[in-house]
């Protein structure tokens, strides 16, 4: 989905389609188990990343999908699209009682969008979970996507390289919310609140781990 010369990691196959994990395996009782929105947009990628940071990731499609997870990804995509979908298949409502029964929730771009209290200039159907007030395409059309590093708080090492496509910003912040990361003209591109992450770019088109794996300290595993 991006024209970038990032590449997914060399075992996940894109155009495939995901295999869902099978029940029973016997490192069911150690994988965090985490659900992943699956109803448009970059879910594949995230379901890659989080093979390899040695989760279980199962796609979650319908509400009974949200049994058992211990964490939940809301992918990049077209968040009106999305959002319409979620409401279509009755996700809306369970995904925010997840969420308030405390299940850590990553949302990145539009899933970002998604999660935020508000969508500046914008009605359209969102969770509402998360004190911050975004707003779409902040950064202009498809050919104004771009890459860049970051440094984000809670990693250590090198900086993140962050790619951003049709991205959000984050316009405002609420007190109980903890900025992550920022561009350089101090736009903030990364979040947290409690349970809640989220990130206006794509870590899962990278092959930098980091995100995912601080995503699943989140879920305490
Ligand atoms: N532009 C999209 C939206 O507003 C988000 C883009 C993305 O997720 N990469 O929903």
């Amino acid at each position: 989905m991006v024209g970038s010369t990032q590449r997914p990691p060399q075992d996940i196959k894109l155009r495939q389609p995901v295999q869902m994990p099978k029940s029973g395996r016997s490192d069911r009782a150690i994988a965090t188990r985490v659900g992943v929105l699956a109803l448009q947009g970059a879910f594949v990628e995230h379901v890659g990343m989080l093979r390899q940071v040695g989760a279980e990731a199962v796609l979650v499609r319908l509400p009974r999908d949200l049994e058992g997870l211990d964490a939940l990804i809301l992918p990049g995509g077209e968040s009106t699209t999305i959002g319409k979908l979620m409401d279509e298949w009755g996700l809306r409502g369970a995904i925010c009682h997840a969420a308030q029964g405390g299940m850590p929730i990553y949302g990145t771009c539009a899933g970002m969008i998604l999660m935020a209290r508000d969508v500046i200039g914008h009605s359209q159907p969102i969770l509402s979970l998360m004190d911050i007030s975004v707003r779409r395409n902040a950064f202009g059309r498809q050919v104004d996507s771009f890459e860049t590093d970051l440094q984000i708080s809670v990693l250590s090492g090198q900086p993140f390289h962050a790619v951003f496509i049709r991205a959000p910003l984050i316009e405002r912040v609420g007190e109980k919310v903890e900025v992550l990361a920022s561009l350089p003209n101090g736009t903030i591109t990364a979040a947290r609140e409690g349970n809640l992450l989220v990130t206006s770019f794509h870590p899962e088109l990278t092959n930098d781990p980091r995100l995912h794996k601080y995503f699943l300290s989140m879920a305490g595993r």
